[in-house]
């Protein structure tokens, strides 16, 4: 049993096989995986990310403005998201928000300013929050301490890719801490060592795909069936078996969001539509 806890599956890399890449998925063990919409908020993406969780029973939505778009968000964008927040019962988080300074896509003030933004917004809402950071480590901490410390929903640091002390801050303010395909990359090692520290109960594995495709396929487009191999490559750094790994961090997943149960694995197509 697996659990995606991050990927892209709304994207038109998929729409000619979609069906397949989750029925690839299910025969895989994975039986959720958390979708993420990003991208432009007002040319309906984010509504094109619930659609797809709206439709499957082992999909999640989770939606917000990504760092890299944080230059088009506005009032209209807060509305749209807390519309849709409103409408589907299947969006269990806001995100991914943060800070991403080695693309800066967007100035970085105005990053910081959107994700204190959203961070009031998800609390407001109720709903935990998926962090994207990249290289951003010291001022992403203090923003959360800022905005984000005490809060009951807690959040995800996804695709982890900072310093131990980055993670020690973060699990101290109650974070999970979701690992991708880069852990299993060659040169990953200080990476790995950091990911032999966070405790058990905080794990999670993510795919991030069409991103990050994990050894041994990778230049591939990735997809939530390769959380296998994530799930192995953390496995083997706390000694336990794959499987194992497996069940850990799905296990960890429900209780973080409150599910009650996941999904039997094979779920088909839900009745719900937006
Ligand atoms: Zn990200
Ligand atoms: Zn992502």
């Amino acid at each position: 049993m697996f659990v995606d806890s991050h990927a892209h599956i709304d994207g038109d890399e998929y729409d000619t096989d979609r069906e397949e890449v989750l029925e690839r998925a299910r025969e895989a063990g994975v039986c959720a995986i958390l979708n993420v919409g990003t991208g432009d908020p007002h040319s309906g993406t984010l509504e094109r990310a619930v659609e797809v969780a709206e439709k499957y029973e082992d999909v999640y939505a989770a939606v917000g403005v990504h760092p890299h778009d944080a230059r088009l968000f506005d009032d209209e964008a807060a509305r749209r998201i807390q519309r849709l927040i409103e409408q589907s019962a299947r969006i269990i988080a806001w995100g991914e928000i943060g800070l991403d300074y080695h693309y800066d896509n967007s100035p970085r003030d105005v990053q910081r300013e959107v994700f204190a933004q959203q961070l009031r917004l998800a609390r407001e809402a109720g709903l935990p929050v998926i962090i994207h950071t990249r290289e951003a480590d010291d001022e992403t901490v203090n923003i959360l301490r800022d905005e984000w410390k005490d809060v009951e929903q807690g959040g995800v640091m996804h695709c982890f890719s900072g310093s131990r002390a980055m993670m020690e801050s973060v699990v101290a303010l109650g974070f999970m801490i979701s690992f991708a395909g880069t852990i299993t990359f060659k040169k990953a090692d200080d990476l790995r060592e950091v990911a032999r520290h966070v405790p058990l109960e905080r794990l999670l594995v993510e795919t991030d795909c069409p991103f990050l495709t994990p050894v041994p396929f990778r230049g591939r487009r990735n997809e939530p069936a390769r959380v296998v191999e994530v799930a192995r490559g953390l496995a083997e750094l706390h000694g336990v078996t794959t499987d194992e790994m497996g069940r850990l961090t799905s296990e960890n997943f429900a209780r973080f969001f409150g599910l009650d149960a996941l999904p039997e694995k094979g779920a088909t197509t839900s009745t719900n539509t937006l």
